[in-house]
């Protein structure tokens, strides 16, 4: 059926995320929903999961623990210096940079606090730890196109809308 959710879909969501407190973290509306691409990374692997098979009208929500999520938080923040990142870029609590390993490896990086000459930086995502409450409503499913299937990701709602890159 083409109204179900597959690998190879573009799926238009409407949702909103919490976490295990009751805040919101993130949300989209009806009037500008999400789409992503599924089977392909774009959204964490227990949401995916749970969206499977569903078809379009469906509203689900999908409690997911960290494992399936941004992952367990692991060790702790590091201080680096200023100097580590490039002198033009502003760096500020939030921002999120790739550090190399020297074997050719990029990581992601969170800024979590600036002090003078010190940039506090964390591997974790910042949803690392957290149990994640997705209230989901399925808006669509349609076919990706060649060159969304090529990207990895969607080009909007429509398929047909321009990106950064
Ligand atoms: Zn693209």
């Amino acid at each position: 059926m083409s109204n179900v959710v597959a690998d190879g879909k573009v799926v238009i969501l409407n949702y909103t995320l919490k976490n295990a407190q009751g805040l919101v973290l993130d949300e989209s509306t009806h009037d500008d929903p999400f789409p992503y691409l599924h089977g392909a990374d774009n959204i964490v692997p227990g949401l995916e999961r749970a969206l499977t098979g569903r078809s379009v009208g469906e509203k689900l929500e999908v409690k997911v623990e960290p494992k399936d999520g941004y992952g367990e938080r692991e060790g702790v923040p590091q201080a680096v210096p200023r100097s580590a990142f490039p002198p033009d870029a502003p760096v500020m609590e939030g921002m999120q940079f790739f550090a190399s390993d020297g074997q050719g490896n990029h990581m992601p990086i969170w800024v979590v606090g600036v002090q003078g000459d010190e940039v506090l930086v964390d591997g974790n995502h910042p949803l690392a730890g957290e149990v994640l409450h997705f209230s989901v409503e399925i808006l669509g499913v349609r076919d990706a196109t060649r060159e969304e299937m090529a990207h990895g990701h969607p080009h909007g709602v429509t398929g047909h809308e321009g990106h950064d890159h």
